[in-house]
């Protein structure tokens, strides 16, 4: 083959190969290059003095699935000044043992939801020289859009159990990564952010957690409120659910087994069951008044989340408050106090139905991968890093 043929199959620029030499698992290219005028990094001036060679092992991109080293024939050169100085390469950045198109690499490799053994084996270095790599990038927070939503996740990081995800939901993009939930932590965080841009949020969706309604408050003071669709819906949920729990404690052990084996039936959305499966919900709900108006309650106010129409939805919400609150249940009683607390944030997951939490979770899915295969991140900064590589 030409040499220019096999400089395009590596492509690298100006380089002599003088041999390649390939061994099993391992393929090793000889390089050397033209000597030219030098400027002397010293006194600046010319030179093409040439003081002597040695060679040096460089890390390269796998060749045809093998390790490959490129075995480079190094270059000095001497000034009249006196300095002796070695040939630099575009390909080589200086005291680097791996060239630059390594390093990139592994940079795009980190990208996908592996860990960082697993590249190191795919690109032949350490697991040690991939972690420095991942510590060199730095991800600068994105300028926000309109909406903003705050969620938080089990990380484990930096012995912090829970950490926060902030994502904007109508771009579906992760924007940050924070090392806990705690107030003075946030509140240092988006005051962090220009005034100018938190101004400019129009959305700011949460969880019903008070904190992250008080700071969004303070530091994004034109932003609507919103509650996330899953966890307001979660408690009518949850309520039902421990009516059951609680009604199976009174329960022969027979009928106990089944309510427990079945309590999906009663979860789910009546519609969506089949005709045998909807013979066994009544069947469930007919031992109990009780379950039977929870079941009911829980239908209803699925219907009004359900509803495209904000102002039919607002009535609707209200009147299913005040029926819970009379219920006689005291789950639901709960659950309406809640609700009622909750009500203008609710209110504004139906109006604003474009926005919710949902592309968090889809993130947090993905954090889960990276967290297991990961063993686990215990270092914050590379566990932000990694998250915000994995999910942009
Ligand atoms: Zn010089």
């Amino acid at each position: 083959m030409h040499n220019h043929c096999i400089n395009k199959l590596l492509n690298l620029e100006d380089v002599i190969v003088k041999k390649i030499v390939h061994a099993d698992s391992s393929v090793k290219v000889f390089l050397e290059t033209k000597p030219t005028e030098q400027i002397c990094p010293c006194c600046k001036n010319p030179t093409k003095q040439i003081h002597d060679y040695r060679y040096q092992t460089i890390k390269d991109l796998p060749l045809q699935e093998k390790n490959c080293y490129l075995v480079l024939k190094k270059r000095r050169y001497r000034c009249s000044c006196g300095k002796r100085f070695l040939e630099t390469y575009s390909f080589l950045p200086r005291y680097f043992q791996r060239t630059t198109r390594l390093t990139a690499f592994i940079a795009s490799k980190l990208h996908d939801t592996t860990n960082l053994s697993s590249v190191a084996d795919r690109a032949n270095v350490s697991p040690y020289t991939v972690g420095r790599i991942l510590d060199s990038i730095s991800f600068e927070r994105p300028t926000l859009g309109e909406a903003i939503s705050i969620d938080e996740f089990k990380g484990n990081a930096n012995s912090e159990k829970y950490q926060c995800i902030i994502v904007d939901p109508i771009k579906h993009r992760v924007l940050d990564i924070i090392p806990d939930r705690k107030q003075a932590t946030l509140a240092h965080y988006f005051y962090s952010i220009p005034k100018k841009e938190r101004y400019r949020v129009k959305y700011f969706c949460c969880d019903m957690w008070q904190q992250y309604v008080d700071l969004a408050k303070i530091y994004f003071p034109n932003a609507q409120i919103i509650t996330d669709k899953y966890h307001f819906i979660r408690q009518t949920s949850w309520a039902i659910e421990n009516i059951r729990i609680r009604l199976q404690k009174t329960m022969s052990a027979n009928l106990r087994k089944y309510y427990k084996r079945s309590h999906s039936l009663i979860l789910q959305r009546y519609s969506t069951l089949n005709k045998e499966q909807k013979e066994a919900c009544d069947l469930m709900l007919l031992y109990n008044d009780d379950l039977r108006k929870a079941h009911y309650l829980k239908e209803k106010f699925f219907d009004i989340c359900h509803n495209p129409k904000y102002s039919e939805q607002r009535i609707d919400f209200f009147d299913w408050i005040k029926e819970a609150e009379s219920s006689g249940i005291e789950e639901f009683e709960k659950c309406a106090a809640t609700y009622r607390h909750w009500s203008k944030e609710i209110l504004n997951a139906f109006k604003y139905k474009f926005i919710s939490n949902g592309p968090t979770e889809g993130f947090n899915n993905k954090i889960k991968v990276l967290k297991r295969i990961s063993y686990g991140i215990r270092n914050f900064k590379r566990f932000r890093t990694r998250i915000l590589l994995v999910t942009n």
